[in-house]
C-alpha cells in the first residue's frame, strides 16, 4: 500500500442467518480483495461456521479476520442458539423468532466497545440491526445497509410502503397493481405478510420501522445485485426514490474454488466430489435441483406431496430436505412415500442437510430449479443460468417471484397462493409435475434456458474488470476513503 493511500479498515457485521452471513461474508472477501482490512464480527456459535472461510481468505493473502462478541445469554435462548437456522429448525417456533430479534439489540453495547477499541473507518451492517447507524455514528464512521435483497423487492417494499394499495382491494384474493414501481407489479393481499394485512404494531414491526429510519440516515445501501439484472429497478431506487446505492454482486461469483463454493454457510452434508460424481454421471440440462433455503420448513404432508409430484414428472432430481434422516423424537422419517428411493436410485439424490449449493447450479447437468425465491438463491441460479421454479414462502419471496416469472421470464410459478411463515402453503403434486416438466423440457423451457444463460454471461461480465459491479464497488471505496481523509482533516 502506497504511504498516500492508507489502507481502510472495514468491519462487516451480517444478521446471524445463512441468506445473510453468506453473501456478506462473500462480499467483505471482495472489498479484502481490493487491499481493504476486513474484520466480521460474529458470536461464538457462529465464529466455527466462519473460521475456515477466513482461514482460506488470508491464504490468498486478504486480509481478514473474525471478531467475536458474546450472544445475551439474559435474552432466554436455549444455549447455542444464536443462528436462525437453529430457532427455524424443526417447526414453526414463533415465539423464538421474537426472542431472537429482541437477543440482537443487545449486540450494541457489545459492538460500541469494538468500534472503540479499533477504530475501523466503516461499518457495513445487517439491515436488521437498526441500531448500528447510531454506533457509527458515536464514532464519525460511516454505516452501510446490507439487505440481502435485489433492487426490484427494495422498489416494490418501498412502494408497498409509501401507497399501500392492499387497502384498496375488498377481498384478500383480489389482484392489485403495485403504484409507482414501473413494470405492472400485480400482488394479492394473501402474498403479503401478515403485518402488512393489519395495523398491529409489534416488536418485528417497530424494528423494521426503525430500519427504514436508519437507513434514511446512513451513507447508503449495498446491493448484491448487478444492474444489467434490473436496471430500471436501480434506478428507480436511486434516481426515484432518492436512494444512495452501489451494485457489487453477484456476490457468490467471488468464489473461484471446488472448496469455497462448496463450503459456503454451512458444512455440506454430501462430500463434494461425491456430489460431482453423481452430477458427472448425467447429461446436460438433465437435472432438476430443488432447495428452499435454509429457513422454509416443510411439513411432511407437503415433503410427500414434492416427492410424489417430482416422481411423476420424470426428471432427474437433486432434492435438499432440512430434514435428519430420523426425527428429534427419533422416529423414522414420515416423509417419503413407499420404496421412493429404491424407485428413484440413480435417477434422484436427495441431501438430507446442507447441499453445496453454488458448486450444484453451476454444474452443466442442472438445467432448471425449484425455488423458494430467497434473493441469493435466485441470483445464484441466475449466474448459473437456470430457469426457475418459483415457489415462494414467506420474506420477500413473493415480490422475488414477480421478477424472475413476470419481468425477466425466466421461470414458472408452481401457482403459491398465501404466504405462510416457514411451512409455506400447500402446493399439490399436479402444479409441482406440470411446473417442473415446463422448465426442463419443450419449447418454452428452452427460451426460459436460452434468456437466463444470457443474463448470466452479464453476472460473469459485471464482476469483472470494467464490469458494472467492478465498477461500483470502485466507486464506493473511492467514496469511503475520501469520507475517511475528511474525517481525519477535521479530527
Ligand atoms: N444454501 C446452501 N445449501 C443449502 C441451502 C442453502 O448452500 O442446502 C445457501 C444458498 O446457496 C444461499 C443461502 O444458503 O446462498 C440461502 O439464501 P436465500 O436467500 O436463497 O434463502 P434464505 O435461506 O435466506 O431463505
Amino acid at each position: 500500500m502506497g504511504s498516500e493511500i492508507p489502507q481502510l479498515h472495514i468491519f462487516f457485521f451480517p444478521f446471524m442467518a445463512h441468506g445473510h452471513m453468506i453473501p456478506l461474508v462473500d462480499m467483505s472477501k471482495l472489498f479484502g480483495t481490493r487491499g481493504i482490512k476486513i474484520s466480521i464480527i460474529t458470536t461464538p456459535a457462529n465464529a466455527p461456521l466462519l473460521s475456515n472461510t477466513i482461514q482460506r481468505s488470508n491464504d490468498l493473502g486478504i486480509e481478514m479476520d473474525l471478531k467475536i462478541i458474546n450472544f445475551p445469554v439474559e435474552a432466554g435462548l436455549p444455549e447455542g442458539c444464536e443462528n436462525f437456522d437453529t430457532v427455524t429448525n424443526g417447526g414453526t417456533k414463533r415465539g423464538m423468532f421474537v426472542i431472537f430479534l429482541k437477543a440482537t439489540t443487545m449486540l450494541q453495547d457489545p459492538l460500541e466497545q469494538l468500534l472503540r477499541e479499533c477504530k475501523p473507518d466503516c461499518l457495513v451492517a445487517d439491515m436488521f440491526f437498526p441500531w448500528a447507524t447510531d454506533a457509527a455514528a458515536k464514532f464519525g464512521i460511516p454505516r452501510l445497509v446490507f439487505h440481502g435483497t435485489g433492487f426490484f423487492s427494495l422498489c416494490t417494499t418501498a412502494c408497498m410502503k409509501m401507497y399501500e394499495p392492499q387497502k384498496q382491494v375488498s377481498s384478500d384474493s383480489e389482484p392489485f397493481v403495485v403504484p409507482g414501481v414501473p413494470g405492472d407489479i400485480k400482488l394479492t393481499r394473501n402474498q403479503l405478510p401478515d403485518m402488512m394485512k393489519s395495523n398491529e404494531e409489534n416488536g418485528f414491526t417497530k424494528m423494521l420501522k426503525d430500519s427504514e429510519e436508519s437507513e434514511l440516515k446512513c451513507f447508503g445501501v449495498v446491493v448484491n445485485s448487478f444492474y444489467e439484472l434490473e436496471p430500471t429497478y436501480a434506478d428507480y431506487y436511486r434516481n426515484v426514490l432518492g436512494r444512495k446505492a452501489w451494485h457489487v454482486g453477484p456476490v457468490s461469483l467471488c468464489n473461484g474454488n471446488l472448496k469455497d463454493k462448496a463450503s459456503r454457510g454451512k458444512q455440506a452434508s454430501i462430500d463434494e466430489n461425491e456430489c460431482l460424481k453423481w452430477l458427472n454421471s448425467k447429461k446436460p440440462n438433465s437435472v432438476v435441483y430443488i432447495c428452499f433455503g435454509s429457513i422454509a420448513n416443510f411439513n411432511s404432508d407437503q415433503l410427500m406431496e414434492l416427492a410424489m409430484g417430482l416422481e411423476a414428472s420424470g426428471q432427474d432430481f437433486i432434492w435438499v430436505v432440512r430434514r435428519d434422516k430420523k426425527d428429534e423424537n427419533g422416529n423414522e422419517e414420515d416423509w417419503l412415500p413407499e420404496g421412493f428411493e429404491k424407485r428413484m436410485e440413480g435417477k434422484g439424490l436427495i441431501i438430507r442437510g446442507w447441499a453445496p449449493q453454488v458448486l450444484i447450479v453451476e454444474h452443466e447437468s442442472v438445467g432448471g430449479m425449484v425455488t423458494h425465491c430467497g434473493w441469493n438463491s435466485i441470483l445464484e441460479g441466475v449466474a448459473a443460468g437456470v430457469p426457475m421454479v418459483t415457489w415462494p414462502v414467506a420474506a420477500e419471496q413473493f415480490y422475488n417471484e414477480k421478477l424472475v416469472t413476470h419481468v425477466l421470464k425466466i421461470g414458472v410459478s408452481v401457482g403459491v397462493q398465501q404466504w405462510v411463515i416457514l411451512v409455506g402453503d400447500f402446493v399439490k403434486r399436479d402444479a409441482i409435475e406440470k411446473a417442473v416438466k415446463e422448465v426442463m423440457v419443450g419449447d418454452k423451457a428452452e427460451e426460459m434456458r436460452s434468456r437466463v444463460k444470457a443474463v448470466g454471461e452479464m453476472a460473469r461480465r459485471a464482476v469483472e474488470k470494467e464490469g458494472s459491479s467492478h465498477f461500483d464497488l470502485n466507486v464506493l471505496i473511492d467514496e469511503l476513503r475520501l469520507s475517511h481523509n475528511l474525517t481525519k482533516q477535521t479530527s
